[in-house]
């Protein structure tokens, strides 16, 4: 059984719930700054809404990768998407990047974040690393803490199998080019993004570009939104024009990620890879 079944192309569409996680990790002191805290509020508190209701407009899946801190300072939104059907996957304790934590440190942060999931009912199947900066060792924590996917790294457009200290993970990699992060992402204090929010028409155009190439290669369009940005009015509606293109192209699938690893995993035929170390 191929991973990929009759379509062209398996389309995920995922968010990471950072909320205030990333800006704190910076500094707790961005805590008493009430316009970047409201920024970054604005994702659990109306991006993630309006779009779950986008999602039900098409009855598509998603994976929403769920920061511990967001879990515990937003369980309502948490508790929203789980009843809406979706998938609810790790992103860290407290967002904190593992590629300059010392072990003991990255272990704490991924139970810290296990730990919070379970408080508002999750278990979660899968992993996105924050920032996207693992450290050679997370790839084995994430086997040893009974995670069967990864959604980090860069070396493929396909999933395949990562062979760890441990076992096997299922990756499905993402890439920054379909990630909303570097389209939209501004903020002046603490200086964040690139410093130019592009109009969500220009967005949509490289993502559907790289979908039909994707759709052409045979691969895995795994598309990376935050809600605090891409739960812009505007924004959901750009969003809206591509899932449209993707279904009336009548050959690409969307699935969340759990589904995703899990024919992968039912592929033999898949790649397998230990982490290339240099
Ligand atoms: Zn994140």
């Amino acid at each position: 059984m191929s991973w990929i079944g009759d379509s062209a192309a398996l389309a995920i569409l995922s968010f990471d719930v950072d909320a205030e996680a990333p800006i704190l990790v910076e500094s707790r002191r961005h805590a008493q700054n009430p316009a970047a805290m409201s920024h970054q509020a604005y994702g659990p508190l109306v991006g993630v809404p309006r779009l779950l209701d986008l999602l039900a407009d098409y009855s598509l899946p998603a994976t929403f990768f769920v920061p511990g801190v967001t879990a515990e300072r937003y369980p309502e939104t948490v508790e929203r998407i789980a009843a809406a059907g979706h998938e609810i996957a790790h992103h860290g304790g407290t967002h904190r990047s593992p590629l300059h934590l010392g072990e003991a440190a990255e272990r704490a942060d991924l139970q810290r974040g296990l730990a919070a999931l379970e408080r508002v009912g999750v278990r979660p199947d899968g992993y996105r690393t924050p920032s996207w900066e693992p450290s050679e060792r997370t790839f084995d924590l994430l086997v040893e803490h009974r995670l069967r996917y990864d959604s980090t790294l860069m070396d493929d457009d396909r999933p395949y199998v990562l062979e760890t200290a441990h076992g096997t993970l299922v990756e499905l990699p993402p890439h920054w080019s379909l990630d909303d992060w570097n389209q939209y992402m501004y903020l002046p204090e603490p200086r964040s993004g690139s410093g130019t929010i592009q109009p969500p028409s220009r967005a949509v155009e490289l993502w559907r570009e790289e979908l039909d190439g994707m759709r052409r290669h045979g691969c895995l369009f795994v598309l990376t939104m935050h809600p605090f940005l891409s739960g812009r009015p505007g924004r959901v509606e750009a969003l809206r024009t591509l899932v449209e293109h993707a279904l009336d192209a009548g050959d690409v699938e969307f699935v969340s990620c759990a589904e995703a690893a899990r024919r992968a995993l039912e592929d033999t035929s898949l790649p397998r890879r230990a982490l290339r170390r240099y």
